[in-house]
């Protein structure tokens, strides 16, 4: 998911303790959170055009980018995540809230409320990229972790990954390179 704006940081304070059985739990009720939400959007969506898969081919896989949908999302808004008011009870502030993010990934679907910009897909196509080398439940779990142990969606390392490789494009777009090579490689180096 990638944020219209930055979110201040909050204050550091000790996180809450969760048991590994409350962190499991979670995890497994972020996979099915992802794949419902994936499978309502995924026939309506439709392909990246052919001038966007022709730009982003120097960065992607061309069968992730064949494989992606987009669908705009205009009157609606995706909702939180069903775990969200028992982590708000725990005690964890800043959760990130879907209805104001830019776009969000669903493993190959992106939804966003307008049409994305080149910067916005191509942080959500990281996180295609991640969902292709990972999977469902190993995203969500990683997802989950990293925010459960940073207390942030900053701290996230899928989104540091997809936010630096994201700025590495923006910066020079003609300086190509892998995005599947980077994702391995910070699984190789248990970075996620
Ligand atoms: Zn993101």
């Amino acid at each position: 998911m990638a944020q219209s704006q930055h979110a201040t940081s909050s204050f550091h304070k000790p996180l809450p303790y969760l048991s590994p059985g409350q962190i499991k739990e979670i995890c497994e009720a972020g996979e099915t959170y992802i794949s419902e939400q994936r499978s309502r959007f995924l026939g309506r969506g439709a392909n990246l055009s052919r001038g966007q898969i022709s730009r982003l081919s120097a960065f992607f896989r061309s069968d992730l980018l064949n494989s992606i949908r987009l669908f705009v999302l205009e009157d609606d808004r995706v909702p939180n995540p069903p775990f969200y008011p028992t982590l708000r009870a725990m005690g964890f502030a800043s959760l990130p809230d879907f209805a104001l993010m830019a776009a969000v990934t669903f493993k190959d679907v992106i939804v966003s409320y307008e049409a994305c910009s080149e910067g916005v897909l191509f942080h959500e196509l990281v996180h295609a990229e991640q969902y292709r080398q990972l999977g469902v439940g190993r995203f969500a779990e990683l997802y989950i972790r990293g925010f459960l142990s940073g207390g942030g969606y900053d701290g996230i390392p899928l989104e540091v990954n997809a936010y630096s490789l994201g700025a590495r494009f923006e910066d020079r777009r003609e300086a190509h390179f892998s995005v599947e090579a980077e994702v391995s490689s910070w699984i190789r180096r248990r970075a996620f």
